[in-house]
């Protein structure tokens, strides 16, 4: 690092070639002195007076802030390097640095109850018929919970496969050394394929000139090209339409190299009260399946169901059910709700950055749309933001758990911060006490008789949990385990 631009000067006794503002005074003294009658050596001390001056101001203020600061000072010194006998100077250790917890350089974390991951996975294990599979979906980070350690759970708990939305999504499971077998939940492009035979990631298949492209490439390598086959039932987002699954075989079959492990399709509704169309869906799907054996294809692994679908409606669990929302402790649907027990796993907690009393209408936050309700009332701010996953659409309406009590966010939520407004003395506080720096807030979870839920928080924002948890979860916050 150079002192020179970060703004970091060092301290007198540090820098060998400092001139203290008090020194440079008195030197200048000197040398005006000297220099009484000569011009050029008067211009010469007028600069050096400067730039001593200079020099000097910004290390004596520094000088000063080290006294004012020197427990913090000395707490420092821990995270000194080992000094060599050569260079008396302190420097930081980078690893004793990099030990700082993560919770402790922000105040605002997310916490993953890995334990909740393995009662979701055997609970809903537990609903299915002998034999079959179970696949935990761990796209988008597993939905903001950490793809490597819930897959790592999910697979330590019952189930066989794992699924994802992309190629790197798979990467990064096989580097974590996982060695189940994974399922890319849609096509990739042609380009990725010398990525799917070498990291061993099945891909899904609907377009024969990349299954021709796929199976080409394993065979030049001598291996087989595993790939389960997409088939649209309805939903129209990908896939082989279900009346042609089975003409779709039959071009790209004769590839001794194409190797079909399954066949699935997905559901648009299994969510919605209303089944009709899931039933539509359903009876395509066993005409696709049929079309197929009858063609001599065996069409492998069958698999449709979803979470909503998986808890309720047994007869589509096939050979193995595609877990994803419920799997983060999430209900589908309102209709799933007294079917099964389920264990949300993630929550979200911030601590109070700063704490004041704002006089009576006095503002709060950009635009100062919030007014303050002055004498008791504390306005608290915690350092989470729309770029953590609070979305901005929130504001004023969110309310955050601190000591077992809901307190009304309040205010504009920025990017990095916003404001909540607690008046100690109202009724609902377990204990009455002035919120101070370092308390802790939950925005998502329980805390006492109270629970700020993910679902609270979707339907003030009209969404679904999915993109809440993946909002929290892969924001910069730190996501921490237990
Ligand atoms: C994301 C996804 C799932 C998981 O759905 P949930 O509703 O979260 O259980 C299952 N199948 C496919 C094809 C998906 O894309």
């Amino acid at each position: 690092m150079d002192s020179q631009i970060n703004g970091f000067t060092g301290f007198g006794r540090h820098n060998p070639g400092f001139v203290s503002a008090k020194d440079a005074i008195r030197k200048a003294e000197i040398a005006a002195q000297a220099a009484k009658n000569d011009p050029v050596q008067q211009a010469r001390q007028t600069l050096a007076q400067a730039q001593a001056f200079t020099s000097g101001l910004g290390s004596g203020a520094d000088d000063a802030n080290a006294h004012r600061g020197s427990a913090h000072r000395s707490a420092a010194l821990k995270f000194a390097a080992p000094v060599s006998s050569r260079d008396s100077g302190l420097t930081f250790d980078p690893e004793k640095l990099a030990r700082i917890p993560e919770a402790d350089r922000r105040w605002a974390w997310v916490e993953v109850d890995l334990s909740a991951i393995r009662h979701n996975t055997q609970a809903v294990r537990n609903r299915l018929a002998h034999g079959v599979r179970l696949m935990a979906v761990v796209k988008a980070d597993a939905y903001g919970h950490g793809a490597v350690p819930v897959a790592k759970m999910a697979l330590n708990s019952g189930a066989d496969y794992l699924g994802v939305a992309t190629v790197d999504e798979a990467i990064e499971l096989r580097e974590a050394l996982i060695g189940a077998p994974i399922l890319v939940l849609s096509q990739p492009p042609a380009e990725a394929i010398p990525l799917l035979l070498g990291y061993k990631v099945m891909p899904a298949i609907y377009t024969a000139d990349f299954a021709i492209a796929y199976a080409e490439a394993a065979d030049a390598f001598g291996i087989s090209a595993p790939f389960h086959l997409a088939v649209n039932t309805g939903m129209n987002r990908i896939g082989v339409r279900w009346d042609q699954a089975a003409e779709f075989m039959h071009q790209v079959g004769f590839h001794r190299a194409l190797e079909l492990v399954g066949t699935f399709t997905h559901f648009a509704t299994a969510d919605c009260t209303q089944t009709l169309d899931f039933q539509i869906q359903t009876k395509r799907f066993l005409e696709a399946l049929s079309a197929l054996r009858m063609a001599g294809v065996d069409p492998g692994i069958v698999h449709a169901a979803n979470s909503a679908a998986a808890i309720r409606f047994p007869d589509v669990h096939f050979d193995m059910v595609r877990l994803g929302i419920s799997l983060y402790g999430f209900y589908p649907c309102p209709e799933t709700l007294t079917t099964i027990d389920l264990k949300p796993a993630m929550s979200v907690y911030a601590r109070i950055s700063d704490v004041r009393t704002v006089p009576l209408s006095d503002g709060v936050s950009y635009g100062l749309h919030y007014r303050s309700r002055g004498a008791h009332t504390k306005i608290c701010t915690i350092p989470i933001g729309y770029a953590d996953g609070l979305r901005r659409s929130l504001s004023s309406r969110v309310r955050f758990l601190y000591n077992g009590a809901l307190m009304q966010q309040v205010g504009n939520i920025c990017m990095d911060q916003c404001m909540f407004e607690m008046d100690p003395y109202a009724h609902g506080l377990r204990e009455r006490r002035e919120p101070a720096i370092g308390d802790v807030v939950t925005i998502i979870g329980g805390d006492g008789d109270n629970v700020c839920t993910v679902e609270g928080m979707c339907e003030l924002l009209n969404t679904i949990p999915h993109e809440v948890c993946i909002d929290f979860g892969t924001s910069r916050m730190p996501r921490l385990y237990h």
